[in-house]
């Protein structure tokens, strides 16, 4: 067993170089919402999701390793943590009775079912395009449908919940140009999967013109929301997601708050990018300012998506992101935000980023925390 520090160190290495897979057995996604391109393991324990088939984690020196009795990450040669791949869920295996395959409605993502209810964005093929979205590719290569129904989510979820153990639901839609930008029917899959399972759910979406929506969203049995902002650098924003900028930073602001009063405070999350050429300052005083109102800011290095506008982008070092990771952790800390409080979602999930384990040590207390610098690649 590894310090969890160092282990934090090591998922901000492997989740900016990648990890390469020696032999088959690690299942993963490619396109899609949420973690893309995201080979999905638990190191030492840790759910994490990985970089495993951009071009440039041929050159990582981190390698998944199959030893005789489970996997193993190793470094150069060197055994550096214990691995396990995540089975190939159960459910993948059913299909409705009108014969769409489980998989196709909802995926498992480790622990967390997974689901993009609507395929398509209207931003999508349009100069608003996110560039670092790669929501309708899965559509594209027929490995998903365009629109879930809510009544193939619930039997979905009450299958991954029996037979392989999924603790809460994540749902994403594409932005609907509709006012509620797609939030109503996600509460309407929402409510189909609660009442039928029990889990916590958490859903993302734009912010709506009208935030009385939110409260629709509530009244469906949603526990945690993400309005993922993605940069608190304008300049920024407005360069990789033209049509979140339109919303603009005040906008996200005001939805935050609203979204906090109905959700509770911690219950609302931002995702925020690093490495699509922000200022850390901003950035790191936009996170602050979050956390200030009550959300979480779910900090993820760039994950470049083969086939999305930023696929020729790399990653951001590990010690960009540790500089930033080293400035925002002790402040949730401070402020009493915690991962393990959500009830739901990517901010409770945390496997996309290593701001959550960082997070719980310095709430343990482990001062080491704030000065640490990753290990670095060769
Ligand atoms: S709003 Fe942006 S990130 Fe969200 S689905 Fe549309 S293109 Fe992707």
């Amino acid at each position: 067993m590894i310090a969890t520090v160092q282990l934090g160190d090591l998922i901000t290495d492997l989740q900016s170089l990648g990890l390469r897979v020696e032999s088959s057995g690690l299942d993963s996604r490619r396109g899609g919402a949420g973690p893309s391109d995201a080979g999905m393991v638990w190191i030492e324990g840790v759910a994490v999701t990985v970089p495993v088939a951009a071009p440039y984690v041929a050159g990582s020196p981190y390698v998944l390793r199959n030893e005789d009795d489970g996997w193993a990450v190793y470094r150069d040669g060197t055994r550096v943590a214990s691995a396990a791949l995540a089975p190939r869920p159960r459910y993948y295996d059913l299909t409705t009775a009108d014969g769409i395959p489980y998989w196709q409605i909802a995926l498992l993502h480790l622990d967390s079912l997974a689901s993009t209810v609507n395929q398509r964005c209207a931003y999508w093929d349009t100069a608003d395009q996110c560039q670092f979205c790669g929501i309708e590719l899965s559509l594209q290569a027929g490995r998903t449908i365009a629109v879930k129904r809510p009544e193939h989510l619930a039997e979905v979820a009450v299958a991954a919940r029996d037979l392989d153990g999924a603790v809460d639901i994540t749902l994403t839609t594409g932005s609907t140009s509709g006012p509620d930008r797609g939030a109503i029917y996600l509460a309407r899959c929402a409510r189909a999967m609660k009442e039928a399972s029990g889990l916590p759910i958490e859903v993302q979406f734009e912010p709506p013109s009208n935030l009385a929506v939110l409260e629709r969203v509530r009244d469906a049995g949603v526990d945690s929301v993400g309005i993922h902002l993605e940069s608190f650098d304008p300049v920024v924003l407005a360069r990789v997601a033209p049509g979140k900028a339109r919303t603009g930073i005040e906008g996200y602001f005001r939805a935050w708050e609203r979204a906090v009063e109905v959700f509770g405070r911690g219950q609302v999350s931002t995702y925020v990018i690093l490495g699509m050429g922000e200022d850390p300052d901003i950035t790191v005083a936009g996170c602050k300012r979050a956390i200030d109102i009550g959300v979480y800011p779910l900090v993820v290095p760039l994950r470049p998506v083969p086939g999305s506008l930023m696929e020729a982008c790399l990653p951001p070092s590990p010690t960009e992101i540790a500089r930033v990771y080293q400035r925002v952790v002790p402040y949730l800390a401070e402020r009493g935000l915690r991962a393990a409080d959500v009830h739901a979602g990517c901010a409770r999930c945390q496997a996309c980023s290593a701001i959550g384990l960082l997070e719980r040590s310095a709430h343990e207390n482990d001062a080491s925390v704030a000065g640490r610098i990753p290990l670095r690649q060769v």
